[in-house]
């Protein structure tokens, strides 16, 4: 299915909701087994992408994913930042040629890839974004699905990011940005149905 602008914009608002909602459960997940601030990078990126959307609205759908990708990058900072602002700037490109949403999805799971030098099973939020990514080229994504991508990451060790120094004692805790992305992906369901 193609991604309108409409589309678009409501995913991107609605995710700004939920990290702002749940930043304290985010922050839990990330004590448990990184530094306790995923909710705090992802908040301040929250709050920049509200704050640059409001000052102007963007044009077309690549223009859009450009503004949240640099919002992301500007504010988030940690690892997060850096890797969330790769994909959607990825897909912010892509979406020149492309309105394809499980293309984009896919373009934005390799960005991850690419600059996190990360694949799945490494318990970090590519273990959300490349089944959502499957699911979509597929032809459905639900919360379900969404649901079950991210469970996934409560049994694995670490092996990138903070959480593998933890080694096999980061095993047993779900992966905070594999949380941070199912509110993203929780969010495009309520946007296309699911
Ligand atoms: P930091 O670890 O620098 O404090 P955050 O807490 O904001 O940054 O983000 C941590 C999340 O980033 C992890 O839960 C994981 O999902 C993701 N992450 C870390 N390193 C990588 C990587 N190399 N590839 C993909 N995702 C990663
Ligand atoms: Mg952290
Ligand atoms: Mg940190």
């Amino acid at each position: 299915m193609q991604l309108t602008l409409d589309e678009a914009t409501k995913w991107i608002n609605s995710f700004v909701e939920k990290i702002e909602h749940n930043s304290a459960t985010l922050n839990e997940l990330d004590t448990a087994i990184g530094d306790g601030d995923h909710g705090t990078n992802m908040d301040r990126g929250a709050k920049a992408i509200s704050e640059a959307l409001s000052k102007k609205s963007p044009e077309n759908l690549s223009e859009l994913l450009k503004t949240t990708a640099f919002a992301m990058i500007q504010k988030v900072g940690g690892a997060s930042g850096p890797l969330y602002g790769t994909a959607l700037l990825d897909m912010s490109k892509a979406a020149k040629e492309n309105d394809d949403l499980a293309a984009l999805v896919q373009v934005g799971a390799d960005g991850i890839k690419r600059r996190g030098q990360s694949d799945v099973k490494m318990k970090t939020m590519i273990d959300v974004w490349q089944p959502v990514a499957d699911d979509l080229q597929a032809g459905s994504l639900s919360t379900d699905q969404v649901t079950a991508a991210l469970n996934s990451t409560k049994d694995m060790v670490a092996t990138k990011g903070r959480a593998s120094y933890l080694e096999e004692k980061s095993a047993g805790h779900l992966d905070p940005g594999s949380q941070s992305s199912a509110y993203l992906f929780e969010s495009l369901v309520e946007v296309i149905g699911g």
